[in-house]
Order: C-alpha cells, then sequence, then structure tokens
C-alpha cells in the first residue's frame, strides 16, 4: 500500500479543473475513451513489432453505466504501480509524449496530446478508481484511488485479465450522465470514428411493437472512416455513403475533395460541396474537426478561411493547436499553412472540373456561384486562382468567364469615352422589358441576381478597372446607358416640353419614399412612350446602406426615379397635340401676361446689374420681389391648367399606369383603378 501525494504544487487543483479546465463537462468521456483507445493502439504497435507476443483477442472498448458509476474498460497496455506514479500522479505528465518520443515513426495515431485529459474526470466525478494491469508478464494488478482531494491511494488489486478499467463516480450535480442513452449520445458525439471498437448497452430490436435488448454489443463507432483510406481504392459511391453517413438530412454533394498531406503538417479529411440554392442554405458549422479520429468541435472558424465554412465535411488533423483561443489560432503558422493549403486544393478542385469538362462545371455553376463568389470577395489568393474560370451568366443562360465576356461585348458595348459597358439585370421577369430594349440593339444583358451579386459587382469593377463599369439595364434609357455618340437634341421645342413635362408630371402618383423626375427624349418610334428607370448610383447607394450600417442616410432618402417621355412615340405626340388645343385658349392669357412679367424682369434686372446692394433703392427690391411672386404665380397658374387637363385625359393615366405597372409599383387601389379603366377604354 502507498499513500502519496499527486505531484502538483497548488494545495487543491481539483476545484481550478472541475470550474475552470473545460468548459464543456462532457468531454470527460471523449478524454477517457481516447485513452483507452490510445492504450489499444499502444498495445497493437508493440504486438506488431514483436515487443508484446501474447494474444491480442477482442479489444473493443466498452463503456458501462450502472447505478452510480460510469466505467470504462480496455484491453489495452495497462499500466504498473510505477507508471501510474509517472503518468497519473505527476498531473500534465503526459505518457504520450514518452511513447511518441520512442515510437516516432509507428505511433502516428496517438490521441493523447490532447491535453490533461485523465483529470478531467474529477469535472463530474466524487471518487474515480483505475484499475490497472500491465501487459508485462508477471505483472501485479493495481488500484489507484482518488476522492477529488490531492490524496491518492495506491494499493494491490486483484485483475484476471491486462488492461484498465476506470470507474467513475458520479457527482450528485452530474447525474444526468448517469443514463446510458446520454452516454451514448456522447460516444455517438466525440467517439463516433475512433479506430477501437466503442461499445456501450446492448443493440435493440424491435419485437411485438416492443423494443428489446439482444445480446450483441451496441458499437457505438465506425472504426476505418472514409478519409483514413486511399482515395485511389475509393469510388464514387463510397463518398456519397460517407456524406450521407455524416448529413443524413442532406442533398446529394456535388463533388469532393480528399485531402491527404504529411508534410509539412498532417491533414487528412474530405470536403464536400453542397448545393447551395439561395443564401438561406448557408449554414455554417458543417465541417467537422477531427483529431486522429477524435471529434474535437464543428467549428472551425480561423481555422479555415471563412467562405470555407460553407463546405461540408471533415479535416483531420494533429497539428492544429486546440487547447488556445481562436485568435491565437488565427496566428499559428500551421494554421495558416493549412489554411492555404486546403484553399489551394479547392481551388484545383475547381480548376480541374472546369478544364475537363467545362458543360459539366457549367451545370453546376449555379450552386457553387456563392461559395466562388464568397471566396473571391473575401480572399485575394483566391480570386487570383478563380478569375480564370469564374463565370457569369447573362439573362440567356450562356455562360462566359470574365475574359470571353469582355472579348464578346468589346465591340458592341464601349462608350464614346471608350468605357466598357456591362449591362445587368438583377430579375428577369420584372426587367423583361428593358432587358429587350438592351438586346434588341445587340448588347448583352447579365443576370445577376444573388443578394452577394452587389457586392461582386464592387469587386469586379475594382478588378476591372477604371474603364469598365456595371450598369443595371434599368437605369436609364437604353441610348443613354451606352452612350455612343453625343446625344441628338430634342425634337421638341421648348414650349412642347415643359406642356408635356407639365401634364404627366401633374399625375405621377404619390408613393411614400419615391420621388418622380418627368423628362422628354426621343426614344425612337418603336421603344415605349413612357419609362421609368433609376439610376444606377442612387440605387447602389441605397443597396449599400442596406447591407451596411453607417449609411443610413442614402436609406432614409426617397427613391428618386426618372420618367421618361418618348416624344417620338405617337401617343406621346397626340397627347402634346390635344393638350395644345384644349389649353391654348385659356393658357394665351396667361402665358401673355407671364411674358410681359418675364419682360419686366429681366429689365429690372438689367438695371441692377453692376450694382451694389446699398445702392439698389428700397423701391427697386420692392419691385423686383413683386414680380417674382407674380411670375410664380402665373406658372402655378400655368401647372393648374395643364394638371386640370391631363386629370380628365385617360391617355395620360393610362401611360403613367403602364410604366409604373412594368416596375411593379402598380398596387393595391391604384392598380384596381388601373384595371377598371383599361376595361372601359376596350
Ligand atoms: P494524455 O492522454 O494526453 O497522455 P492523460 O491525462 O489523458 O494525458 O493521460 C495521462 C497518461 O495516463 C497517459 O498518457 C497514459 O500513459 C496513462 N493512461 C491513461 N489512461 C490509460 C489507460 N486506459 N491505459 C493505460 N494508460 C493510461
Ligand atoms: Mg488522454
Amino acid at each position: 500500500m502507498q499513500n502519496g501525494k499527486i505531484g502538483v504544487t497548488t494545495e487543491n487543483i481539483f476545484p481550478v479543473i472541475k470550474q475552470f479546465l473545460y468548459s464543456d463537462r462532457e468531454i470527460f468521456l471523449r478524454e477517457i475513451v481516447s485513452n483507452a483507445v490510445d492504450a489499444t493502439q499502444k498495445l497493437r504497435t508493440l504486438s506488431s513489432k514483436g515487443e508484446f507476443k501474447g494474444e491480442l483477442g477482442d479489444l473493443t472498448v466498452r463503456v458501462t453505466v450502472g447505478k452510480d458509476t460510469i466505467t470504462v474498460s480496455d484491453r489495452g497496455l495497462g499500466m504498473t504501480a510505477a507508471e501510474i506514479d509517472k503518468y497519473i500522479n505527476q498531473i500534465a505528465f503526459s505518457g504520450a509524449n514518452d511513447f511518441l518520443e520512442k515510437y516516432k515513426n509507428e505511433a502516428g495515431a496517438i490521441i493523447g496530446h490532447l491535453g490533461l485529459g485523465f483529470y478531467s474526470a474529477f469535472m463530474v466525478s466524487k471518487k474515480v478508481e483505475i484499475i490497472t494491469k500491465s501487459y508485462q508478464e508477471g505483472a501485479q494488478a493495481v488500484k489507484w484511488s482518488c476522492d477529488g482531494s490531492p490524496e491518492f491511494q495506491l494499493t494491490d488489486a486483484d485483475k484476471a485479465d491486462r488492461g484498465t478499467d476506470i470507474i467513475l463516480y458520479i457527482d450528485d450535480d452530474s447525474k444526468e450522465y448517469l443514463q446510458e442513452s446520454a452516454i451514448q449520445g456522447l460516444l455517438k458525439k466525440y467517439c463516433r470514428f475512433l479506430p477501437v471498437s466503442i461499445a456501450c448497452g446492448k443493440k435493440k430490436e424491435w419485437k411485438d411493437g416492443k423494443e428489446v435488448e439482444t445480446d450483441q454489443d451496441n458499437v457505438i463507432n465506425n472504426v476505418e472512416p472514409l478519409w483514413t483510406k486511399t482515395p485511389g481504392d475509393l469510388k464514387d459511391e463510397d463518398y456519397k455513403n460517407f456524406y450521407r453517413e455524416l448529413y443524413p438530412m442532406q442533398d446529394e454533394p456535388m463533388f469532393w475533395i480528399h485531402l491527404n498531406v504529411d508534410f509539412p503538417f498532417h491533414l487528412t479529411g474530405i470536403l464536400y460541396f453542397p448545393k447551395v440554392k439561395s443564401n438561406l442554405d448557408l449554414q455554417k458549422n458543417r465541417i467537422h474537426l477531427y483529431c486522429n479520429q477524435v471529434f474535437v468541435t464543428d467549428n472551425v472558424e480561423g481555422i479555415v478561411p471563412d467562405f470555407m465554412t460553407l463546405l461540408h465535411g471533415v479535416i483531420d488533423s494533429p497539428d492544429i493547436p486546440l487547447n488556445v483561443s481562436r485568435s491565437y489560432l488565427q496566428s499559428d503558422s500551421n494554421v495558416k499553412k493549412i489554411s492555404g493549403y486546403i484553399t489551394k486544393k479547392v481551388a484545383d478542385r475547381l480548376t480541374q472540373i472546369f478544364k475537363n469538362d467545362r458543360k459539366d462545371f457549367e451545370s453546376k455553376w449555379d450552386d457553387v456561384k456563392l461559395f466562388i463568389n464568397y471566396g473571391m470577395l473575401t480572399e485575394e489568393d483566391f480570386y487570383a486562382k478563380m478569375e480564370k474560370i469564374a463565370l457569369m451568366k447573362d439573362t440567356e443562360g450562356k455562360y462566359f468567364t470574365f475574359e470571353e465576356y469582355k472579348k464578346l461585348i468589346e465591340g458592341s458595348q464601349t462608350d464614346k469615352d471608350k468605357n466598357l459597358i456591362y449591362l445587368y439585370a438583377t430579375d428577369r421577369e420584372t426587367q423583361y422589358s428593358y432587358i429587350e430594349a438592351a438586346t434588341s440593339k445587340g448588347y448583352s444583358v447579365l443576370l445577376m441576381d444573388n443578394s452577394l451579386d452587389v457586392a461582386v459587382i464592387g469587386m469586379l469593377e475594382q478588378k476591372f478597372g477604371q474603364n469598365s463599369r456595371f450598369m443595371r439595364v434599368d437605369s436609364d434609357t437604353v441610348d443613354k446607358l451606352i452612350v455612343k455618340d453625343d446625344v441628338k437634341g430634342n425634337s421638341l421645342q421648348d414650349s412642347e416640353l415643359r406642356m408635356i413635362t407639365k401634364v404627366f408630371g401633374s399625375q405621377m402618383p404619390k408613393i411614400e419614399k419615391a420621388d418622380f423626375h418627368v423628362d422628354a427624349q426621343p426614344l425612337g418610334e418603336n421603344a415605349l412612350p413612357v419609362m421609368i428607370t433609376c439610376s444606377e448610383y442612387m440605387r447602389r447607394m441605397k443597396d449599400m446602406a442596406a447591407i451596411q450600417s453607417g449609411m443610413n442616410f442614402y436609406g432614409e432618402m426617397p427613391d428618386m426615379y426618372n420618367v421618361v417621355l418618348n416624344s417620338d412615340h405617337k401617343l406621346i405626340k397626340s397627347v402634346l397635340a390635344d393638350a395644345g388645343k384644349e389649353c391654348n385658349d385659356q393658357l394665351k392669357p396667361v402665358q401673355d401676361e407671364l411674358d410681359a412679367l418675364k419682360e419686366r424682369q429681366s429689365q429690372l434686372r438689367k438695371e441692377r446689374e453692376g450694382k451694389k446692394d446699398d445702392e439698389i433703392t428700397a423701391q427697386q427690391k420692392d419691385d423686383m420681389n413683386s414680380v417674382d411672386s407674380q411670375i410664380s404665380d402665373k406658372e402655378n397658374a400655368i401647372s393648374d391648367i395643364y394638371a386640370k387637363y391631363a386629370q380628365g385625359n385617360k391617355v395620360v393615366h393610362e401611360l403613367i399606369d403602364l410604366a409604373l405597372l412594368q416596375n411593379g409599383m402598380l398596387k393595391g387601389e391604384a392598380l384596381a383603378k388601373f384595371i377598371r379603366r383599361s376595361v372601359e377604354l376596350i
């Protein structure tokens, strides 16, 4: 019998372990079971080297849940009293290091160095016993016992077979772990791919409508997960099956990458590309990080670039430091290399698909573009790797690389200032007529209908350089989107222009947070009579405001729309002619007065010319003010005449409503009114 003190300097380390060592108490099970697995693997190593000559036999690790205890039993190499003293009593003196030192080359699969494993048992136990017998011939079995104080007892014990039983006497505040189902759940989480069979309880079976226990062991794990196998031996079906094993609820993955490096770090794993249809599908925490087949975490932030967290699968590496903070992780040189390696592998795989089968790549593009775009936006390196293969899609569903697309539009979409204009639409349905206007002019229109595309456009403009610009098809009339020659002058006279813009302007609806500015331009006889556009600049500012805080200023501003009347269109011409006929009698006297006032105004202005403020008499100032206000009265009167005329003109209303309808701005009562009016007109 030996009594002694565990070799730590602090008098009472256990409260510390209990509270601070691990935030997740449940990992005690992972630690104890992985020690059992380590002990088993070590024995296998010794056996293969001929240093252990006995029978290995059944090596299953068994986890048994009793009334007050959880017992983890293995048939690994066991410990002598001296080894207990060395490996258990000296806290944090890990036997794994010794072993690794000695068997550097064979012992690749030792989980040990995760940390202060064994003592995590005290997070949930009031007492822990180790009953163990070394594999060495004639070894004496021993029992170590400790109740959570620094004192322990070590005595001889009876144990027939080699190996170790760890018995945890569960604390009153951890009783939830005394359920077999809870323990099975934890084993499934952490031990699902451990390399030695782990059994807990018996398999269950449905019999006569009841679930009954069979006499077969309930083995928790798959000891040879796919990522540990040689890629050359595997078929597509194997990868798909493994994906289903990992994510039973997911659609089939599109493709995958088998990772396998030995130098300068160890890393294996399989990354799957899921189909990402919308931003809603974006789910992080789908990559599981393992360390020698022990589950560590499903949060790989800091270990792989952010966009990679959209992938699914498994990464297994003993070279990722796991006991450190996330911010430290990002600066760790191994982690940086790992992150770079994975990025490269992913880029290589995508490039390979692109090169081998362009059609196949195109068919997958819509499902991977979110991932690729996200990567290009956030990682400079990844942009550089993708810029030759990333695709753009036009509104007809054709795909182009950046280079191909540039070639395509260079001839037709360069404006008079040598700017290359990329036209795009965000919605094929609602922007249909604008797309049509552009394509019938021989232009190509890109479809950029994903919410990430706002950012993608910004990125591409920056990358493509100064002379490339993106314009949404509905941001201006087609002639102004890409200005070829200096625009031809308006075919209308000033007075006509004033008349037609007032007639229509007076009838624009009051829509909350929307301002309309009416103008007339010759758009050709075949173009629509009225078009509503929203400037690219304003819309972008608003889009940005929507995703970025601190830009509320733009968010608060009303949407400003340009209403363009096509002065070439016969309906606009006939409104103009009719308005002239109907209003001229009323307008004439007002207009005459206005002309006279204007005359007077310019006279007064002339008198003031070159004079300083104090040289102008009070009389002159009063005259000026009075003329100004009379002019604005007359102008209002003219506007009123047009408004009154326009109010009774069904064509004006119909044309405005059609334009609104086309932009999805005609709703509710206004829409009902439009329908009623249209029926009447028919
Ligand atoms: P680590 O696993 O990182 O080495 P632990 O605290 O988990 O640290 O374990 C300390 C040491 O105790 C192990 O390295 C091993 O030598 C020994 N040990 C723990 N559990 C067992 C076991 N079931 N069988 C044999 N040795 C064990
Ligand atoms: Mg351990």
